[in-house]
């Protein structure tokens, strides 16, 4: 078995997949040879020709499956429609920026929903399968703010720092029985929601765009340079494969030296 394709027979649901982060996780599964199914809240044809696209390429089975990681029974409804899954990457996040005496309750509430409950309830229908098989990877896309704070990101701060925590304890009750729980912490990553904010911010500080990425945007990000969902899609491989089977309950950064600082 050749190593690009390490992850054949395996399935691997990746929540909120249609765009950014996702779905370079899922492309870089696809590429290991493992099944995938993509998710957002959405059911639009392009949703469901992205994964037939990414299907092709790469030979593996792909299917899109709608559900809303801000409802519980949508969440565990996923699993069930995968029929279970060997890989569960838990992606799907929304972000809102304001002080806490002016955040939004319903703006809490989405951001704990999706960046956090989502994992508890995908992991708690995914984990009876890969007790049975034995075998089992789960992979929680955090964040840097999984274990630092900025201002006004309250809500976000506080559903990555409680990621990290599931995380532990998912690895805690899991641990010699095949199955792995981690967490990866970004910094910045260069999705198309990061792109969009690049001309707004060049405005703001009438800068050009390198200067505006370097000075403002990865002022925390020591490397000055965004990560790539490449590298996100290649950490997330390396915890699936053989290599990282002892690796378990622990957070790997992928952030250009922020969390060094
Ligand atoms: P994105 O907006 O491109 O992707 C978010 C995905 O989640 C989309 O596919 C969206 O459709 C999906 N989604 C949103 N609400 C959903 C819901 N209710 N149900 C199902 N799916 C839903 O953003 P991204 O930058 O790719 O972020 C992906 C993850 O990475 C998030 O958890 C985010 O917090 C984390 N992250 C991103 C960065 C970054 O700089 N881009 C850094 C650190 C962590």
């Amino acid at each position: 078995m050749s190593l690009s394709r390490s992850l054949s027979g395996k399935t691997a649901i990746v929540t909120g997949s249609n765009s950014g982060i996702g779905l370079g996780v899922a492309t870089e599964l696809a590429r290991q040879g493992a099944n995938i199914v993509l998710n957002s809240f959405t059911d639009r044809a392009e949703d469901h020709a992205l994964a037939e696209r990414i299907g092709g390429e790469h030979g593996v089975g792909a299917r899109y499956i709608k559900a809303d990681m801000s409802v519980g029974d949508d969440c565990r409804a996923l699993v069930e429609k995968a029929g279970g899954c060997d890989i569960l990457v838990n992606n799907a996040g929304i972000q809102h920026v304001a002080p806490v005496e002016e955040f939004p309750v319903e703006k809490w509430n989405a951001i704990l929903a999706i960046n956090l409950s989502s994992a508890f309830h995908t992991s708690a229908a995914a984990l009876p399968g890969m007790r049975e098989r034995g075998w089992g990877r789960i992979v929680n896309i955090a964040s840097a703010h999984g274990l630092t704070a900025s201002p006004f990101k309250s809500a976000y701060v506080a559903a990555k720092h409680g990621i990290v925590g599931l995380t532990k304890t998912v690895a805690l009750e899991t641990a010699g029985q095949g199955i792995t729980c981690n967490a990866i912490c970004p910094g910045y990553v260069l999705t198309p929601l990061v792109e969009a904010q690049i001309p707004d911010q060049m405005k703001v500080h009438n800068m050009d765009r390198d200067t505006v990425i370097r000075e403002v945007m990865l002022l925390r990000q020591p490397s000055r340079q965004f990560a790539t969902v490449e590298e996100i899609g290649g950490t997330t491989a390396f915890l699936c494969s053989s290599a990282a089977a002892q690796i378990t309950g622990t957070t790997i950064s992928v952030d250009g030296g922020w969390t060094a600082l």
